[in-house]
């Protein structure tokens, strides 16, 4: 059985912005599941009705098989994170980590017991006694992911947990908190707005847009079988080029770039004539000079961003703008004419009306 099921869930708000439309998720026990999507999609709403402090306009939802829509946060058995993460200022980090326990009256030495075993998983062992305002922000964060595992709870709800911190914090976080999901086991809901973290942690992501679920799929399953353009262009960084033009004769022109859609999808491409088509590439899905069983693309180099591990080149074809993915080592000049290789199998095309995959 589903640890946790979301049935047709929406949510209206009483000024009558739907905002959550027809959400439908099983979520297995222990499963690390991670919301995704732009400001404004619907994430924190869905996160909040799962959590009890939003309620349910329509839809069911199950914990155990058991309806829950009208449990409380409580009765709930889940513990929440969120964004802003505030700390208790005049107790120290002990008390802070210890402040639910002792309220509901729990025993002396088992709050110990908890406290520095939580402590030890966090790293916050040295910090025991030291006031919030004498820790760093990635510390403070910790602590607070600190007060939601401490109590023993079935199922971790976490918004945006890293979004205050540098990007140096944020890297390191993500890791702890994937161990201590490993550690404790609990099924984890977590929401942020970076495609990054969601690749990472994830064991599924659920893509949203709009209020509506776009896919949802393992990290793997997103990035190389998205089921529309939004997907395609929201997972991977940078995101996918995608050229638009309609089919004629059985191609899709650019300048004197033509993609000559039978070497893509064989007999099937005489249904598009005449059809407008989104033609989708990744930056890293190309290959530098030419290469059988490839689309072939000349195109002139504009700018160049050597990042290390890899350089990005921004190049125009045809007046139409993509950005290429390659070894730093190739790194071409800027104003010069190259010419690069698309496999087909890294080609993905899209219905230009509906925006669906083909
Ligand atoms: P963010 O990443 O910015 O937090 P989100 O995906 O978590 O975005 P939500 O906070 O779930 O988005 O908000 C979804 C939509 O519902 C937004 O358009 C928001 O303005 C709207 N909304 C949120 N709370 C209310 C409310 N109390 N009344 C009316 N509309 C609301």
């Amino acid at each position: 059985m589903a640890h946790l099921s979301l049935v047709g869930i929406n949510k209206i708000y009483p000024n009558g912005f739907h905002a959550v439309h027809d959400f439908n998720l099983e979520i297995d026990r222990g499963e690390f599941i991670v919301f995704v999507g732009p400001s404004g999609c619907g994430k924190s709403t869905t996160l909040r009705m799962i959590a009890g402090l939003e309620n349910i306009s329509k839809g069911d939802f199950f914990i155990n098989g058991k309806r829950a829509n009208e449990m409380g946060p409580r009765e709930r058995g889940v513990a929440m994170v969120f964004q802003s993460y505030a700390l208790y200022p005049q107790m120290t980090v002990y008390d802070n980590l210890a402040f639910g326990l002792t309220l509901q009256g729990v025993d002396e030495d088992v709050i110990d017991e908890k406290v520095q075993r939580a402590a030890k998983i966090l790293g916050l062992t040295d910090y025991l006694d030291r006031m919030p305002r004498a820790l760093s922000g990635g510390q403070r964060q910790r602590v607070a992911v600190g007060r939601a595992i401490i109590r023993k709870v079935e199922v971790f709800l976490m918004d945006e947990p890293l979004s205050n911190l540098d990007a140096k914090q944020r890297v390191t976080m993500r890791s702890e908190i994937t161990q201590i999901h490993r550690e404790t086991g609990a099924t984890t809901i977590y929401v942020t707005h970076d495609q990054t973290e969601a690749m990472t942690m994830a064991d599924r992501i659920v893509v949203m847009k709009d209020g509506y679920i776009q896919q949802i799929g393992t990290p793997r399953e997103l990035y190389f079988d998205p089921v529309n353009v939004f997907v395609a262009g929201f997972i991977g960084e940078p995101p996918m080029n995608f050229l638009k033009d309609v089919v004629k004769d059985g191609t899709l022109t650019f300048g004197e770039v033509v993609f000559d859609l039978k070497e893509k999808l064989g007999n099937d491409a005489a249904k598009y004539e005449g059809k407008e088509l989104v033609f989708g590439f990744r930056p890293e899905g190309i290959v530098l000079g030419e290469r059988e069983k490839a689309y072939r693309v000349p195109a002139s180099v504009e700018l160049t961003e050597m990042l290390g591990d890899n350089t990005n080149v921004y190049v125009d074809i045809a007046d139409k703008k993509a950005i290429l993915k390659v070894d730093p080592h190739d790194t071409p000049e800027i104003d010069s004419d190259i010419v690069f290789s698309i496999p087909f199998e890294n080609v993905y095309l899209f219905d230009g009306e509906t925006e669906r995959r083909i």
